[in-house]
């Protein structure tokens, strides 16, 4: 159902960061904090609309840089918050649809709340009425005075940190709000507040990772885990190819010379399934085809082995700053069985590619007769690779 407001305070001033950006700007890997937060909730059915409370100079360069610019359709408003985040979450309230439902509120520095938490925790407050996403502590705590002379190690198995979102009832958590600031409150999250109305809230576990970006060394983290839910640098590439089979050529396939009354015609050695790897390097770096780089018409290669020019690509490729990662290929033929083959076209091509034999695959199948590699006219070849960014 959709019927979740999501209210998203980004108004703090980033004193720890030292840095001159407010701390929900801060780009990493080419995007603000503040729109990886937002990812999440855009992207969610139940999500209906998000307010954003900033700082009342940034509300403008909010709307532009953040949610025009990355095009998140379901912020609502931008609105000035407050000195606190208390403050901004209040302020924030007020700006809700009538008709939602729920309020999840959500820290605009907390950009690594998964799709899986999040359908949890709304799962778990349409059970329960309020919910706040945690995670059982793993250190041992102890509470000290202002001598920091320890005064108690409570029992940490009933510990809990929490983060966000906080989801609640609009009534319920704008009940809260309205009492807080009437009695003078305060809160350092949105279900102490809740609490202090005698209203039950459940604790919903959450992830390690979700971590409020901080301090600098939560920048390195959680550009770490970007890249690690990304995919990092990684890249995919595909080639296919085909070439024609004639009697008086030698039949080339994978850098080896394989017995057989017919060869590939072409103006280089015609080996099809080193074709089809190039192909798929040259394209995952986006550097065009083979016909681009090697043209047939240059007779610099004529006959050429293609594994000269596998090693070329290789290198066209190191100097983009990539290298290759894995490939998997298939060859297309009626005839002659690859399956003797294989592993040696397997060492070939990984020895070439400067990969471990594991990260290469070669699979050979017939197409049962059927069409021009059926009939025996030509082989084909498809070719995937996965390429990552090298230092
Ligand atoms: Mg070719």
């Amino acid at each position: 159902m959709a019927d979740v407001s999501v209210l998203m305070p980004c108004a703090g001033l980033g004193k720890r960061m030292g840095g001159r950006v407010n701390k929900p700007y801060i780009e990493v890997l080419g995007r603000p904090l503040l729109a990886y937060a937002l990812d999440v909730f855009q992207r969610h059915m139940s999500v209906t609309e998000i307010i954003l409370i900033a700082r009342k100079d940034e509300v403008a360069f909010c709307r532009q840089e953040i949610v025009k610019k990355y095009g998140f359709t379901k912020v609502r408003e931008v609105v000035a918050g407050g000195e606190e985040r208390q403050d901004s979450v209040f302020l924030g309230l007020a700006h809700v649809d009538e008709k939602s439902k729920w309020i999840a509120v959500h820290d605009g520095v907390r950009p690594l709340l998964t799709e899986r938490t999040l359908d949890r925790a709304l799962e778990a407050v349409r059970e329960r009425g309020a919910v706040v996403v945690g995670v059982p502590v793993k250190d041992t705590i102890k509470e000290v005075n202002s001598n920091l002379l320890i005064r108690g190690t409570p029992d940490r198995s009933r510990l809990w940190q929490v983060q966000t979102p906080q989801i609640f009832t609009k009534n319920v958590l704008v009940q809260a709000y309205s009492r807080a600031a009437e009695l003078g409150w305060r809160g350092t999250d949105d279900a102490s507040l809740v609490e202090r109305l005698g209203i039950d809230v459940y604790m919903v576990r959450g992830d390690y990772d979700n971590i409020k970006v901080t301090t600098p060394e939560d920048l390195v983290f959680f550009e770490e885990i970007v890249k690690k839910r990304t995919g990092g640098d990684m890249r995919v590439g595909f080639g296919y190819d085909v070439h024609r089979l004639v009697e008086g050529r030698r039949l080339v396939l994978g850098g080896i010379v394989i017995p057989y009354d017919r060869g590939l015609l072409g103006h280089s050695d015609a080996d099809v399934l080193l074709h089809a790897v190039m192909d798929a390097l040259l394209g995952a770096v986006g550097l065009d085809d083979i016909g681009a780089h090697f043209p047939d018409t240059d007779p610099a290669y004529r006959g050429i082995s293609s594994m000269v020019l596998l090693q070329k690509t290789v290198e066209l490729l190191r100097n983009s700053g990539f290298e290759c990662n894995n490939v998997d290929c298939s060859i297309v033929a009626q005839q002659p069985k690859i399956a003797p083959y294989r592993e040696k076209i397997r060492l070939n091509l990984a020895q070439a590619l400067k990969l471990q034999s594991e990260q290469v695959n070669v699979k050979a199948t017939t197409t049962e007769g059927l069409g021009f590699t059926g009939q025996g006219e030509g082989i084909a070849a498809y070719a995937v690779c996965t390429i990552r960014k090298c230092n």
